[in-house]
C-alpha cells in the first residue's frame, strides 16, 4: 500500500484490537495521525507496531462509543488538539446472541445502542467539524448479516442493517459539503468476536467462502484506506462486501 497519509488525522473506534488494530495498525503505516476510542484499559498499552514512530502517532482515549457526552468531549478534545477530523471509521461493535424467544431486552437495546447509537453519536458530533472544514471520510464498519440476517442474532442483524440505511442517508446529507460516507461489510474475519466458534463450525463458514478462506484484519484495513484515500473520491453512500465471496 502507497497511500501517503501523512498530513491526515482521524478516529477509529474499537481501534484496539482484532479488525479495528489492523485498520489502525495500517492508517499509522501509512503516516496519519490515529485517535483510538475504546472501553478497555487494556488497549492503552497495545503495541501497534514494532516501529515507534508509528506508535507514537496512535493515541487512545477512553470513550464508550453509546454515550453521547463521553462522545463529543473526545471529539472536543481532538478538535482542540489536532484542530481536525479527517476520516472517523465506526468499527466498534459488539454481539449479544440469542434466539429471538430467549433474547432478553437488554441484549436487544446493549448491541443496539453500542453498534447503531454509537455510529449516530460519532457522526453526529464528528461531521460537525467536518462540514466546518468541508471535507471527511465516514466508513462504516458493517456485517454481512446486515445484509443477509443470521438466525440467532436479530439484535445484531438489525443493528447493521440499520448502519446500511445510516450510511446511504448521511451520504445523502453531507455529499454538498464533500463529507464521503460508505459502509464496509467484512464477511468472517479472524478475531476475537469469531474465536468462540469450535472447528466444526469454522469448516463450515470457510467452505462457503468462494476464495476458500477466512478474512484477516488487514483485508478489511486496505479497503478503509480505498475509501479514505483520493482514489475514492467520486464514491459515496456504497455498500462494499468484502467477505472473500460470501454474500453472493
Ligand atoms: P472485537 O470484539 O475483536 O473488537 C471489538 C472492538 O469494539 C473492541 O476494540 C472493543 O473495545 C470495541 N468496543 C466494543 N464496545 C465498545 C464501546 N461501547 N465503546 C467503544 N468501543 C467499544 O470485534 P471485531 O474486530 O471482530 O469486529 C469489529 C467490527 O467488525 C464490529 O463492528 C463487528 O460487528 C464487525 N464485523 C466483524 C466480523 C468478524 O468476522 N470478526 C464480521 C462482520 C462484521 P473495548 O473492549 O475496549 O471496548
Amino acid at each position: 500500500m502507497s497511500y501517503d497519509f501523512n498530513s491526515k488525522i482521524g478516529i477509529v473506534t474499537g481501534g484496539g484490537k482484532g479488525i479495528g488494530k489492523g485498520i489502525t495498525s495500517l492508517l499509522a503505516t501509512l503516516g496519519a495521525k490515529v485517535y483510538v476510542f475504546g472501553r478497555s484499559s487494556l488497549a492503552e498499552g497495545t503495541q501497534f507496531s514494532d516501529d515507534e514512530e508509528i506508535n507514537n502517532r496512535i493515541i487512545y482515549i477512553n470513550v464508550d462509543v453509546s454515550d453521547f457526552n463521553e462522545v463529543q468531549l473526545a471529539i472536543d478534545k481532538i478538535k482542540s488538539e489536532s484542530g481536525r477530523i479527517d476520516f472517523l471509521v465506526n468499527n466498534a461493535g459488539i454481539t449479544k446472541d440469542n434466539l429471538l424467544l430467549r433474547m432478553s431486552e437488554t441484549d436487544w437495546d446493549t448491541v443496539m445502542n453500542i453498534n447503531l447509537k454509537g455510529a449516530f453519536n460519532t457522526c453526529k458530533a464528528a461531521s460537525k467539524v467536518m462540514m466546518s472544514q468541508r471535507s471527511g471520510r465516514i466508513i462504516n464498519i458493517g456485517s454481512i448479516v446486515g445484509t443477509t440476517g443470521n438466525a440467532g442474532q436479530s439484535n445484531y442483524s438489525a443493528s447493521k442493517a440499520g448502519m446500511i440505511g445510516f450510511t446511504k442517508s448521511l451520504a445523502k446529507e453531507l455529499g454538498s459539503r464533500n463529507i464521503l460516507v460508505n459502509l464496509i461489510a467484512p464477511g468472517f474475519i479472524e478475531t476475537d468476536m469469531t474465536a468462540k466458534l469450535s472447528e466444526e463450525q469454522l469448516k463450515s463458514f470457510v467452505d462457503n467462502i468462494p476464495l476458500k478462506r477466512s478474512g484477516l484484519p488487514a483485508d478489511i484495513a486496505k479497503v478503509v484506506a480505498f475509501f479514505i484515500s483520493d482514489d475514492s473520491n467520486y464514491v459515496t453512500g456504497q455498500v462494499l462486501h468484502v467477505d472473500g465471496g460470501l454474500a453472493i
